[in-house]
């Protein structure tokens, strides 16, 4: 079902709901305010009508002002605010929930969440101390909504890149027995810290940013982020072999980052004072492909083997697996290591194609979002699409993995 059709069907239950509303108001036949019930009836129509005419900005403007704000239709009036904020009407959804707020009458629980709602309005104005404020706000004084607050801040912070505020809601929502168990937060705890130790990694403060690490593995002991970090970091230290630890341990918890392991578990092993490295790091790639099929794992396997066993057997290598796994990257990659055995006009033309594939292959984007579908040429932990984490992941098929 496309957004547009999710968000029609949203519209029409709240016109039931809206009518739902209408009929309460007409049975009580007492009205707090001066409309006539034919002027109600009157604008709900109008609304269904802009509704089926494929109107749905005027519809929403007209069951709001058809609407008399009470108990029976604060949810009403709470549904429609959300669905301008998600047609990108911030404005009219900041008024619709600050009117329902102004109300002196309104019960506790329904404040809670009209403030809930502003505070999203704000989010999406750009107006983060406002929904900062407001989410405090309801964090001191409303116990019933307290780990919707703690999320709402813990967005907040996140948006703001204030990593030590956003873990300290996170650890506030662990404390609640409903969260205590949640991976996902503990997860997203431990990105919070990869984030610092990134920033001490770039300030060259390589204690700080291990401790970081570890504080990062204590929220989330399968982290990918956190071993890549700690790679990293042994790397930078001159630790290759507990950098050649850590990058194992991907290999093992997040198999679909296998690619990624590759360019420096080679700088690992090249840079390992041990005797036959190599030896050893063709065997890890001939095991990774054996395993499950990645064109960045057979390359790197078919360079170290032509450095071994020279060009024949690495071409031989490389058609035997494309043959069977095609691939854009492992097609230019074949092409190269032909190209020299030819001269005159068709070196010239296989030049070009390679050219061509080359610039193809590059164009493509290597990553992709599992939940949203957003292509990127790098990998970022959070989807700049759809900001879910640990989502983006290397593409695989023909163009990519
Ligand atoms: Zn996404």
């Amino acid at each position: 079902m496309t957004e547009s059709s999710i968000f029609f069907y949203i519209l029409l239950l709240v016109a039931l709901a809206a009518g739902w509303a209408l009929a309460q108001v007409s049975l009580k036949s007492k009205y707090r305010s001066n409309r006539s019930v034919n002027d109600f009836y009157n604008d709900y129509f109008v609304g269904l009508n802009y509704l089926l005419g494929d109107e749905p900005d005027e519809a929403i403007d007209t069951f709001i002002s058809a609407l008399e704000i009470n108990d029976d239709t604060v949810e009403t009036h709470l549904a429609l605010g959300t669905l301008l904020r998600r047609r990108g009407k911030v404005d009219k959804a900041i008024k619709v929930h600050q009117s329902l707020l102004a109300r002196s009458d309104l019960v506790r629980e329904f404040s809670d969440l009209v403030q809930l709602e502003l505070s999203n309005d704000y989010i999406s104005a750009g107006l983060l101390d406002r929904a900062e404020h407001l989410a405090q706000e309801l964090l001191r004084e409303s116990d019933g909504v307290r780990p919707d607050a703690l999320l709402q801040l813990t967005t907040i912070y996140q948006i703001e890149r204030e990593w030590e505020q956003a873990i300290t809601s996170v650890k506030a929502l662990l404390e609640i027995p409903n969260f205590k168990k949640d991976e996902s937060i503990k997860s997203l705890a431990a990105h919070f810290c990869c984030e610092l130790a990134e920033q001490a990694i770039s300030d060259e403060q390589p204690q700080q940013a291990r401790d970081q690490i570890k504080r990062a593995f204590r929220f989330d002991r399968s982290s990918a982020r956190a071993s890549f970090l700690m790679a990293k970091l042994e790397q930078l230290t001159n630790n290759p072999q507990k950098a050649i630890k850590e990058l194992l341990r991907i290999r093992h918890q997040h198999p679909h980052f296998i690619s990624e392991i590759i360019g420096p578990m080679a700088e690992c092993y090249r840079h390992s004072a041990k005797p036959d490295e190599t030896i050893k790091f063709e065997k890890f790639l001939r095991e990774c492909l054996d395993d499950r099929f990645r064109v960045s794992v057979l390359l790197k396997l078919v360079e170290l083997v032509r450095k071994r066993e020279g060009d024949t057997a690495a071409a031989e290598l490389l058609s035997t697996r494309l043959s069977q796994h095609p691939s854009l990257k492992g097609t230019v990659a074949l092409l190269q290591s032909h190209i020299d055995e030819t001269d005159g006009k068709l070196h010239l033309d296989l030049k070009l194609i390679e050219d061509v594939l080359n610039k193809l292959s590059q164009s493509k984007p290597g990553y992709q979002c599992d939940h949203c579908g957003f292509e990127t040429k790098n990998l970022y932990w959070q989807c700049s699409s759809c900001k879910k984490w640990d989502s983006v992941k290397p593409r695989l098929g023909l163009e990519g993995e």
